[in-house]
Order: C-alpha cells, then structure tokens, then sequence
C-alpha cells in the first residue's frame, strides 16, 4: 500500500493557514514523514530536538492508522500537527493543546469545511488485538490478552477469595 505525498498538502496548508511561516530557504522547518508499520498508538507526533544549541523537529504520520482513511482525515493529522510546529517553531510558546494551539485550531477549522481538527485525535487508534485466551483455573472465567503473561492471577478470585492478594490456586492458563 503506497501513501500519499505530504509535502504537496504541507505548502498548500502553510500558505493557506500560516502565512508561509513554516518555510524557510524554500525548506520546510520541519521535516515531514510517513512512519514505518509500528507506529500504532498515535494518528500523527510532532518531536522536537535540541542537539548543540539548534533546534529540529518533525512531524511523523503513523501510516498503519491514517492509509487506509480518506484524505481528510490525513489532512486533519496534518495539520494538527502543523499547528504544534507553529506554536512550537514561531510563536515559540511551550505549550501543546494550550490557548494558542486551540485558537488556531477554531481558526482554521472557520476558514474550510474539507476537515476539522481536534484536539484528540476523534478516531480509532488500532490496538495490538487481544489475542491469547487464558482461563482462570478456579472460576473458569475466561479473559482476553495482547500477549501472554506468566504467573497472572484472576483479579476477581484473588479479591473474593484470598483477600486481594495473589495466591496460585487462580493462576489464568493460557491455550
Ligand atoms: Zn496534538
Ligand atoms: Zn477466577
């Protein structure tokens, strides 16, 4: 599955909703990325770094997330993200979902009806699935696992049954 370009749809909104603020030297000052496969937690990051004495930063978009979602959906990351290195790059203000951040967001969100940012990211971050069955030995109850875990107890026998503390006789065995 290929991706689509960002730095087309990074000029256009830099222009659009930032003045051009965000090029330098006809560069973006941020770099701009598509994430590997593992990048699952997140729609979009913005990192910034300081190694001796000069700043960078980057925004990354998580590609497992945001491939398979219409374009307004990576256009809203995007731009998310894009306000971040505003804040961050030109207004120079320590803050992240803060006044400034919110006050360009409703301003942008105003000025096109293609897409709406928000401050939380409104969809569906994919989580590892839960996979790996596992059985509590003394109540049979069955529970669902990202991975398997040694030694787990059954929370709710170890609470009915042994006051709250882990005792072996409800060990969760896994298929
Ligand atoms: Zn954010
Ligand atoms: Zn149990």
């Amino acid at each position: 599955m290929t991706v689509i370009p960002l730095i087309p749809i990074f000029y256009k909104f830099n222009k659009m909703f930032f003045e051009n603020s965000l090029i330098s030297n006809q560069q973006p000052i941020v770099n701009l990325r598509w994430s590997d496969n593992r990048l699952k937690t997140t729609a979009g990051i913005y990192k910034r770094k300081k190694v001796g004495g000069i700043i960078s930063s980057e925004i990354i978009l998580s590609k497992p997330i945001l491939e398979n979602l219409p374009l307004n959906e990576i256009q809203s990351t995007l731009c998310h993200e894009m306000i971040h290195a505003w804040v961050d790059r030109i207004l120079k203000i320590n803050e992240i979902h803060g006044p400034n951040f919110q006050r360009k967001m409703i301003e942008i969100n105003s000025l096109q009806n293609n897409f709406q940012i928000s401050i939380k990211h409104n969809y569906p971050v994919i989580r590892n699935e839960l996979k790996y069955k596992g059985q509590c030995i003394n109540c049979g109850e069955v529970f669902m696992y990202r991975k398997r875990v040694k030694n787990l107890a059954c929370k709710k026998c170890c609470v009915h049954f042994f006051n709250g503390v882990w005792n072996k006789k409800c060990l969760i065995k896994f298929e």
